[in-house]
């Protein structure tokens, strides 16, 4: 529309003159990028440190690839990005453990002339952030929400359906996005009561998982089940979860509770999940190609050592609290055992599990 073109040119003018556009033209070749990462929990963290390095010594650059430990995640992350500013990395690329606790390390960043972006999830509360290259979250949320609905339907043509909703970790900015994303198909079928959710637990604050931390899924999933499943209650037909490592903890739970498998939804196309998929035991998940999302990121950083301005889009779930960041974003799959095959045909690792 007209209004969103003016809204980009606009955004177009006024990054010019930050220090971003200054600093950027003395990227180069041989230049150290930091790459600071989360704690592993989940597989595509796993993969991230050798994706990254794969694309940016590809490219011509160095690369520094750091972990959040798996304790003082957000303390540890916080000095690996500080060391990372004292070497003169040139650019900083930051998936958050926390993504409002990295203002003062990202403001020191920019105060040396760093490009910072910020990868996967935003850092929020900050302008310090020059770019965020992602996945479009929101579409995570809304192919989560409809593929809910249509393995429910498969199993049963007709509602009401009884579910239960779970979202991810509150300090990451990405868990809000996916679940308003999913609720965005889902709210519309709870109102005209096609939906129920028996335990009544549809705000993000009652549903998320601190940590993205399968066990705090399990327990609330088997909390749930014994509150409002019970004898006279109806079976649960489905769950929306956020990523496969909660969805196999919301399985397991069912299975402990002796109850049959409800549909159950995902993200990551994790190794331990597909089987499950091929087995109709997890409903589906969502395939986000890592390597593709490092050399999103590394190809941003190429543009600007060319001394070009990187294409961006602007959208309004990347508003960060103070500013919405310049974004690169790519397009989820969603994958169910009917797409398995066809949609991991290029990677090596995820297409035999599809047989
Ligand atoms: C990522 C997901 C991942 C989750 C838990 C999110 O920020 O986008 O792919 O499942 O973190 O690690």
């Amino acid at each position: 529309t007209v209004a969103t073109i003016a809204i980009m040119a606009l955004t177009a003018c006024s990054s010019r003159g930050t220090t971003s556009g200054d600093s950027s033209s003395t990227i180069k070749k041989g230049d150290t990028i930091g790459v600071a990462l989360p704690a592993k929990t989940s597989q595509n963290w796993v993969l991230a440190k050798a994706a990254f390095e794969k694309s940016i010594t590809a490219a011509g650059f160095k690369a520094d690839v750091q972990y959040a430990a798996a304790t003082n995640t957000v303390p540890d992350q916080q000095n690996e990005v500080s060391a990372m500013v004292t070497k003169g990395d040139k650019v900083i690329i930051v998936a958050a453990q926390d993504g409002s606790q990295l203002g003062t390390q990202v403001k020191a960043a920019k105060a040396a002339g760093a490009i910072v972006i910020a990868w996967d999830r935003n850092l929020t509360g900050t302008k310090n952030v020059d770019y965020y290259v992602a996945f479009n979250n929101f579409k995570v949320g809304q192919l989560q929400g409809q593929a809910l609905l249509d393995g429910m339907a498969a199993k049963k043509a007709t509602g009401p359906y009884n579910i239960e909703l779970f979202a991810g970790s509150p300090d990451d900015a990405n868990a809000p996005i996916f679940f308003n994303g999913a609720m965005s198909i889902l709210q519309p079928k709870i109102d005209d009561g096609t939906l129920k959710v028996a335990s009544g637990e549809t705000k993000f604050q009652q549903v998320s998982t601190q940590g993205w931390l399968a066990q705090n899924a399990q327990s609330r999933m088997s909390d749930l089940l014994t509150k409002n499943y019970s004898a006279a209650t109806p079976t649960l037909d489905g769950v929306l979860s956020p990523n496969d490592t909660l969805g196999r903890a919301i399985l397991t739970a069912v299975k402990a509770a002796g109850k049959p498998y409800p549909i159950v939804t995902g993200q990551d196309s994790e190794t331990a999940s597909i089987p499950l998929i091929m087995q109709g035991i997890q409903y589906s998940t969502i395939y986000k190609n890592t390597q593709d999302e490092a050399q999103a990121a590394v190809d941003l950083v190429v543009t600007l050592s060319k001394g070009q301005k990187p294409a961006t889009v602007v959208d309004k779930n990347n508003y960060n609290g103070v500013i919405t960041v310049p974004s690169v974003e790519l397009t989820p799959i969603l994958v169910t055992k009917a797409n398995a095959a066809e949609a991991y045909k290029d990677n090596p690792t995820l297409e035999p599990l599809t047989k």
